[in-house]
This record gives C-alpha cells, structure tokens and sequence, in this order.
C-alpha cells in the first residue's frame, strides 16, 4: 500500500529536536542561535514566508531578527546591512530573501554574506562544496528536506537511481548533488529533456521540480518508486476558489508510487525546518561547539 509521508507531522519532530538542542545549548553553553531575515520591498508571498521564518524561529528558542527594507533601497544599503551581521556575533544565520529589486545584483548580495552565516547554502563556496560532495557544505533548504525524507523513507539511498525534473539552482541542481552525495545513479531532466516519460519510468527515486500543476501522471511512475514533490501550483477549483496542487498527479501517481509526498504538507513543511537546522548547525560551527 502507497504510504502518503507526511511532512507537516516529520517536520514537527525535526524542529522539536532542534528545539531541544537550542535548549541545551543556551544551558550549558549560554548561547542563543540568531538568525537574520532580510526582506526588501513589499511582495505578499515574501512578507508571509518572512512571517512564518520568524515564528518558528523564536518557538525554537532561537532568536529572530528581521529587516524590513523598502523596495528603493540602494545597493551599497544593502551590503552595508549584511556587512553588519556578517560582524554581529549574535548572529549565526543570515537569509536574504529572494527575488531582490532589478537594480540589485542578487549575486553580489548572495555572495557578501559570510560563508558560514549562509544558512540558504546560496554562496558559491557552498554551491562548490556541495558540488564536490564536501559534508562541510551548507545545504540550501529545500533539497535538505526532501532528502531527510527520502533518507527516513528508504535508509540507504545508494545504488538507487534517481530522477530530478528542474535544473534550477535553489532545488534541482543541490537536489541531485545531494543524490549524487547519497551513491544515486543521477539523471537531470529538464525543459529540453526528451521522452520525459521514460525517464520517470527509469526512477526508483523521483523528485519533481518544476512549477507546472499535475504535469507528472500516474502512468510515467515506476511501480514502487518514491515520489517527492516539490512543486507549490495555486490552481483554479470549480468553485471559483482555488487550491495548492505539485508537479505530479496525487491522485494517479499515489496509486503506483510505494511512497508520495502530497501537496500541500509534504515537501513543503521541511524547508524551515531545514532552516532551523542550518541556523543550528552553523551556530555550533561558529562558536566550536561540537557536543550537541
Ligand atoms: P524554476 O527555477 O522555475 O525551475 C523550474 C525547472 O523546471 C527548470 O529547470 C525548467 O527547465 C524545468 N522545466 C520547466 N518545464 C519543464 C518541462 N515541461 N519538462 C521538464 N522540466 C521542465 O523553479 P524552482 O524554483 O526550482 O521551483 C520548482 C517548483 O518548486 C515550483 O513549483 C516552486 O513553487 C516549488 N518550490 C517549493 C519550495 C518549497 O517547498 N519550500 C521551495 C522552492 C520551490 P529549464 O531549466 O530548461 O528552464
């Protein structure tokens, strides 16, 4: 029988442990991890994932700063700001959120942030470690979280062959990375990928990236495979309301798949959590803390 993962239910058990640890660590150690959310303009969908951040973060126990900007604030203010908490030591994570104004360089802005402090695992120093398959590498969020899942689900990945569909650099390329880290036979598809369906058919492992509703049906999956779906589509109900579908088809691939993740409340819910992780890890990093 398909198991349905539930990711809202894991996810609470990672950000309790977390929580446990940030405990022990302001016990023992008198350190409180700090992460820093730096948000520019007034974008709906930013200001909520921004929100959601910051409560989580201080229910951990962690201590939470945001910056608010407004949407002309100048390139140079910008860098000033990571500059500072690139130096403040109550700051352990820093997260800028994207997208950034067309007249910021996402890059340079992405790249001022201290290596260390990089909890999105956006810097390119990280971006190469991670490519090298380097365990010092910072993870960006995402790909962490559906690993940890997919890790929980299977034990050992290796030998395993795994197809990721998205090539972007926040989710499919660390995704396979991290795959390719695991001793999976990677494949890459993408937009230009021919035969999409056979290549899904290939997969024990299949992780969907790509921002097009219900575009993976039940019959492109492999009898058994493990389905991660990491594709939020707001989509038009009959009603006239609307509703949160992923990449794939829940209703035909859960009859095929051993394990899914559904949308809403699988992949998604990993990602603080994997923040919260980050922050935590790299507070430990940091200050040299190495008995949690
Ligand atoms: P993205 O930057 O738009 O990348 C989409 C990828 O899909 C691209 O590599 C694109 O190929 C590929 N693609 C497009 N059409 C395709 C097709 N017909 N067949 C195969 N591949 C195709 O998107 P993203 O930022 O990676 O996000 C992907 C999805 O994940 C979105 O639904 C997003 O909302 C969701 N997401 C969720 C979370 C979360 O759960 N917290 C976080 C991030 C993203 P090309 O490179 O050739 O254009």
């Amino acid at each position: 029988m398909t198991q349905v993962i539930n990711g809202t239910e894991f996810s609470a058990k990672i950000r309790a442990s977390i929580k446990a640890k940030v405990a022990i660590l302001k016990d023992k150690h008198s350190i409180i991890p700090g992460l820093a959310v730096v948000l520019v303009g007034d974008d709906a969908a930013s200001q909520i994932y921004v929100r959601n951040k910051a409560k989580q973060t201080v229910e951990s126990g962690m201590k939470s700063v945001a910056h608010k900007l407004s949407q002309d604030i100048s390139e140079d203010d910008l860098l000033s700001l990571v500059h500072e908490l690139n130096s403040d030591q109550s700051i352990h994570g820093i997260l800028v959120q994207l997208p950034l104004p067309e007249h910021i360089n996402e890059e340079l802005i992405v790249n001022s942030i201290a290596v260390e402090k990089d909890v999105d695992g956006f810097h390119l120093t990280n971006v190469g470690l991670l490519s090298t398959g380097s365990t010092r590498a910072v993870v960006p969020c995402t790909p962490l979280g559906s690993m940890m899942i997919l890790k929980d689900q299977l034990g050992s990945l290796s030998g395993k062959k795994a197809l990721v569909i998205g090539r972007s650099n926040i989710v499919g390329k660390p995704m396979a990375a991290l795959l390719l880290r695991e001793n999976c036979t990677v494949t890459v598809a993408h937009s230009r990928t021919q035969n999409l369906k056979q290549e899904c058919l290939q997969a024990d492992i299949l992780v969907a990236a790509v921002g097009i509703p219900e575009m993976i049906k039940g019959d492109w999956v492999k009898p058994g495979a493990v389905v991660i779906d990491v594709g939020i589509n707001r989509i038009s109900k009959d009603d006239g309301g609307t509703k949160l579908v992923g990449d794939v088809e829940f209703s035909s691939a859960s009859k095929v798949a051993s394990a899914i993740t559904p949308v809403p409340g699988g992949a998604g819910p990993m990602t603080i959590a994997c923040l919260l992780e980050n922050t935590l890890q790299q507070t430990c990093r940091i200050t040299g803390i190495t008995d949690l």
